[in-house]
């Protein structure tokens, strides 16, 4: 059934109205607030149903036929929410705008009025169940400005909406995809017409087609971008917030122009945009981030990940601080040691990096929860988390300060903590209750003891009996009268009541000036006071003039938070940081890294290396450890190459990764798994690993292969780091093994990049005299009887084979085809020596399902037979039992 429908005649006003609000959302599901519950009609009610598995029901009719609907309770609805944002639908929220009490004023069949307060789209989300505590989650626009000649063309800015933090940047079309893959962007917004462009389009190859917003260009347009950046920040010229390209404008005006559509009137407390200059960090494109497995692995999950493996922080937004650093690695010598020296100071004071990490452990996300009272959807949570956190960080500032000198950055962490308004943990501490609501509407989260109307509003709510008891026995001493009461009917409300004899009291002069009389009844006479008609109406008010009052203490706190929110983001930003230098240190110190020398040379001498992932892998499953492994690809005035042959599963591919794992954590300023490490800084890393088919965007596997080196070898310059697994593999044997020598002499001779090409072209191993900067390293392999043990090191000297079979077998390859594997091969071995290949058809019998058996040395069988004739099981204990199965498989297969 079609939603986008003009309201027909017979649809009821209600119908009318959702119809009317329905049609300006016709992307979104509507979530149709009715009392407690969002309601969804039509086709929405249907989509819902089937993502959130709930009942589809009808109301109703609409041109005859029945209307579906269904709906989720108000106090539930993030968990919805969460789901179909997860789905990847977009959800237009209308709140009812007005109490039903107001709406029967205009008549009995109006309509409460409602308008859509928030579109939630994958991009804009703000609470804290729908967002993951340990990642950002960023908005982008790109905007491409055509008739710029500039290098950069294409502008790219980028809001995280639930921390406030915003950035802005450039780049070429050619590093575009990189650009994204460095920020994983949730949500991308860019115009039609350039997602009409191939090119382009090519470039969110890894984008889900769901998180892609399209507006149209006029959204784009760099004058509206440069009002409306002027208006947010309050500046009248725009070279106050920085010096933008027309295309970095275009773009951080159209990402805050997204932000005002989507949060309909409200802004987040946005940090001014800061830009970030692609010279500044080194560039990884889009396939290497990938292949090392960075953030996730190739398989999309965390676990196995780089990031999992080196993230100790003990809060969220020190993790994705962390993962900040990660993905963009310093290119700047100063700046990286700069963070080293943080790391160091907490690894020669431990004891203080652990008291920081347990006080880090307590503190809020204080960045999201200034975001959400930005927006106008915080609640008491939210302040008691700022408060919490501001205690903290005064807590860890004490302790900072103690320390008689601070290494630079963590003075810088230390002086932003003590920016803090003193005055706002002050008020924050005087105002919140222990404990609070969710929600700010439910009341009770001001301390008692800090508003006395407030407190008297809460005793009359909650003690009106002991409050009506103390009156009694004031006025009952007042009079002398002992036997007055106060009591309660529907008619009068709260009166006084005393017998007629006793009525004098409160009738005389005196007693006329306070008691009103209100009636006379045979024995009784009842009276009140104008306290008591006081008390009497406050009363009846008091739980609602109460929450009132809370709710403008509440927005008292707000005000002050959020015009405090530049200390406060600051302040949040500098606990990050040190959850980080500590983390880092805890890293360092567990897995025994070391402090890389960084500098401006070309030197890459990285000695005893391990892969910081595998190692602890290996460590997890109680299995050997990892071999430590050295590199030395520096010179002077240009890179080396080292050509890596070996056995397949010798170690080859673990070998590349990890130094150029090593590159990412030296140049993100962290230790390394390795004794000792000189890096000279590396500009641009590239790798060439694995292969997969890219049949999204029509290319089979040797064309990735061949784009992915076309790139290193067109982008690779001296300062690169190129790590290249087997190019040339997915095509025939000479072809691949021309083009691959051809890439290594290119190497050599043009991009001069120290590189580290592991091949089974054992034939490539010849350049090593002609190129005299290129050295061959193999992969150290132990034989016994026909099997190959991987010894996993690295040494100078080439393999002359791969023990391709022998892995083949390992992998549970049937026998029979591993046989005939080993005689194919054997031929093919001497038909090369003979040069006839044609007898190699001839002199192969056909392919026999029946494996030849494996010759065994008669003398090896002999022994065999002997040792298990010497077996007496009756007369072995269960270890010796154990021990004798181990000597025979020792004796067998060569294992231990
Ligand atoms: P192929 O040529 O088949 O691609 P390869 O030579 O690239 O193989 P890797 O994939 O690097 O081999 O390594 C195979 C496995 O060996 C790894 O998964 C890892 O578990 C183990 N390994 C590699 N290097 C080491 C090492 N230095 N120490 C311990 N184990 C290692």
């Amino acid at each position: 059934m079609p939603v986008n429908r003009a309201p027909s005649a017979a649809a009821t006003p209600m119908m009318q109205q959702y119809i009317e609000i329905k049609v300006l959302y016709p992307d979104s599901l509507l979530f149709y607030r009715m009392g407690d519950f969002y309601e969804l009609f039509f086709d929405d009610a249907e989509t819902a149903s089937r993502a959130l598995g709930i009942t589809l029901t009808k109301r109703g009719k609409h041109d005859g036929a029945d209307i579906p609907m269904c709906g989720v309770p108000v106090h539930a609805a993030d968990t919805y929410l969460q789901k179909l944002i997860v789905l990847g639908h977009r959800v237009a929220v209308c709140e009812q705008t007005e109490d039903p009490a107001e709406a029967k004023k205009r008549g009995s069949k109006a309509v409460v009025r409602r308008k859509v307060v928030r579109l939630v789209t994958p991009g804009t989300i703000t609470e804290e169940k729908l967002l993951d505590p340990t990642s950002s989650n960023f908005l982008m626009a790109i905007a491409k400005v055509r008739r710029n000649e500039d290098q950069k063309p294409v502008g790219l800015s980028w809001i995280d909406i639930s921390t406030g933090a915003y950035f802005v940047s450039a780049c070429s079309q050619q590093h575009l995809a990189a650009a994204i893959a460095s920020v994983e962007p949730r949500e991308i917004v860019l115009s039609e017409t350039l997602y009409q462009d191939e090119d382009f389009r090519s470039a969110l190859i890894n984008m889900d087609d769901r998180s892609i917003t399209l507006e149209a260009p006029s959204f784009f347009d760099s004058q509206m971008a440069e009002e409306r950046l002027k208006a947010a920040f309050q500046v009248s010229m725009l070279d106050g917030l920085g010096a933008f390209s027309i295309s970095e404008v275009s773009a951080a005006g159209a990402v805050l122009a997204y932000v005002e559509k989507t949060q309909i009137g409200e802004r987040p407390a946005l940090q001014r945009p800061v830009r970030k200059t692609d010279d500044r960090t080194l560039f990884i494109d889009a396939a290497t981030r990938s292949n090392l497995e960075l953030m996730h692995t190739l398989s999309g999950e965390r676990k196995g990940s780089l990031f999992h493996a080196i993230n100790k922080t003990v809060s969220g937004p020190g993790a994705r601080l962390l993962a900040e650093m990660m993905t963009a690695p310093l290119c700047d010598v100063s700046e990286i040691i700069d963070r080293q020296d943080g790391i160091a100071f907490f690894l020669e004071h431990r004891s203080l990096a652990q008291d920081i990490h347990a006080c880090l452990k307590q503190v809020p996300d204080m960045a999201r929860s200034v975001s959400r009272l930005s927006l106008n959807r915080g609640g008491p949570r939210d302040l008691t988390a700022i408060n919490t956190g501001l205690a903290m960080a005064q807590m860890i500032a004490t302790r900072l300060s103690d320390v008689p000198q601070l290494p630079k950055t963590l003075q810088d962490c230390l002086d932003h903590i003590l920016a803090l308004p003193s005055q706002l943990g002050l008020m924050l501490d005087k105002m919140l209750a222990e404990e609070v609501p969710v929600l700010a509407r439910d009341g009770g989260f001001i301390r008692s003891g800090y508003h006395a109307e407030l407190d008297e509003l809460r005793a009359l709510r909650d003690k009106s009996r002991q409050v009506i008891a103390s009156m009694q026995t004031k006025y009952a001493q007042e009079t002398g009268v002992k036997s007055l009461k106060i009591k309660h009917n529907n008619m009068l409300g709260y009166f006084i009541e005393v017998t007629a004899q006793n009525s004098d009291a409160l009738t005389n002069e005196a007693g006329k000036a306070i008691y009103i009389h209100r009636q006379t009844m045979a024995n009784a006479m009842r009276f009140t006071t104008t306290e008591l008609a006081d008390l009497e109406s406050k009363i009846a008010n008091a739980a609602g003039q109460a929450i009132t009052i809370e709710l403008s203490l509440f927005e008292t706190m707000v005000g002050e938070i959020i015009s405090s929110s530049k200390f406060v983001a600051s302040a949040a930003n500098a606990l990050s940081r040190l959850d980080v230098f500590c983390s880092l240190a805890t890293l360092a110190e567990s897995w025994n890294y070391c402090r890389p020398k960084i500098d401006d040379s070309l030197a890459f001498e990285i000695e005893e290396a391990r892969h910081a992932v595998i190692e602890q892998v290996l460590f997890r499953d109680h299995k050997p450890g990892f071999v430590a492994n050295s590199c030395d690809l520096g010179g002077e005035a240009a890179g080396k190459i080292w050509l890596l042959t070996g056995p397949n599963m010798g170690g080859k591919s673990t070998f590349l990764r990890q130094n150029a794992l090593i590159i990412i954590l030296a140049q993100m300023g962290s230790y390394v798994p390795a004794k000792s490490a000189h890096i000279g800084l590396v500009d641009r890393l590239f790798s060439r690993v694995g292969a997969a088919d890219d049949l999204a965007r029509g290319r089979s596997t040797f064309m990735v292969e061949m784009v992915e080196t076309a790139t290193i070898l067109n982008l690779a310059g001296k300062r690169s780091f190129v790590i290249l697994d087997e190019i040339g593999r997915g095509t025939a044997t000479f072809d691949g093994l021309s083009i691959a020598w051809a890439a290594i002499e290119n190497l050599h001779e043009v991009n001069q990049c120290r590189t580290l090409f592991a091949t089974h072209y054992h034939e490539l191993t010849s350049l090593a005299d002609p190129l005299d900067r290129l050295s061959n390293v193999t992969m150290k392999v132990k034989e016994w009887e026909g099997e190959v043990v991987f010894l996993h090191e690295v040494l100078q000297g080439s393999a002359d084979r791969s023990y391709g079979i022998q892995v083949a077998k390992l992998a549970g390859l049937p026998p029979a085809v591993v046989a005939r594997a080993r005689e194919v091969l054997e031929q093919l071995e001497s038909t090369e020596r003979t040069g006839n290949p044609k007898a190699l058809i001839d002199d192969l019998p056909l392919f026999s399902v029946t494996p030849k058996q494996p010759e065994k040395p008669a003398a090896q069988e002999g022994e065999l037979i002997s040792s298990l004739e010497a077996i007496m099981p009756d007369e072995l204990t269960p270890r010796e039992a154990l021990d004798v199965l181990y000597a025979l498989r020792s004796k067998v297969l060569g294992k231990d």
